[in-house]
């Protein structure tokens, strides 16, 4: 299994505390710890007393699963939809989504420099400048297949409402999300960091710094 916390891939080995029965089976609590990150996985379960349906898992600890960090170059108002839309993701793919959908507006909106309209004409607009890498474009692409737009035209024209998700969708989202962060914020923040450095170094050294982009 992959462990929530770190990511890491390890074999599962559950211990598994019964609590009793309810009406609803057999409820019981299992737990695991990660041998990468030293961190307990925790479970509680129910399985119906007769076996034949499978029974339910609720994931207790942690809540929801940690995808990448968000680099501190990441501003808030960006970083803080993202983190919500992955803490509420295994509870509802749908309020995931929505958070998603109206943080990937928002970027576009403020980075990629085009006119506001709805998601998907801004989606076309960002394609249409050129400005992202290829797979960056194609990803940003999908989202609007991948949602359905065509079916459901209110994640396009008011992104942050909550409507029906489509397999993989919410996840998708996330990983376009994350694509966007790198480009936007990371990779030009190292870059600049080293152009700092450089210019310190070519000042000490009394010639004049590099030009800015
Ligand atoms: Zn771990």
């Amino acid at each position: 299994m992959k462990c929530p916390h770190c990511l890491n891939g390890f074999h599962s080995d559950k211990s598994r505390y019964v609590i009793g029965s309810d009406i609803d089976g057999e409820w019981s609590v299992t737990y695991e710890e990660c041998p990468e990150c030293g961190k307990f996985i925790i479970e509680l379960e129910v399985s119906e007393v007769s076996g034949r349906s499978p029974g339910k898992i609720f994931q207790a600890y942690p809540k929801g699963v940690s995808r990448t960090q968000v680099a501190k170059d990441v501003p808030d108002k960006f970083a803080d939809d993202y983190k919500e839309a992955c803490l509420v993701l295994s509870d509802s793919p749908k309020a995931s989504s929505a958070l998603s959908r109206r943080c990937l507006q928002n970027i576009l909106r403020e980075k990629g420099g085009i006119k506001s309209g709805d998601l998907a004409g801004e989606i076309q607009q960002v394609l249409d400048s050129k400005q992202l890498p290829s797979h960056l474009s194609a990803a940003i692409d999908a989202v609007r297949n991948i949602g359905n737009f065509a079916a459901h035209p209110i994640k396009s024209t008011n992104t942050g409402v909550i409507v029906g998700v489509e397999a993989g969708e919410a996840e998708w989202l996330l990983d376009v999300l994350e694509g966007l962060f790198d480009f936007y914020f990371v990779q030009p923040a190292i870059i600049q960091r080293k152009r700092d450095e450089l210019n310190k170094k070519l000042g000490g050294a009394g010639k004049p710094p590099m030009k800015s982009p």
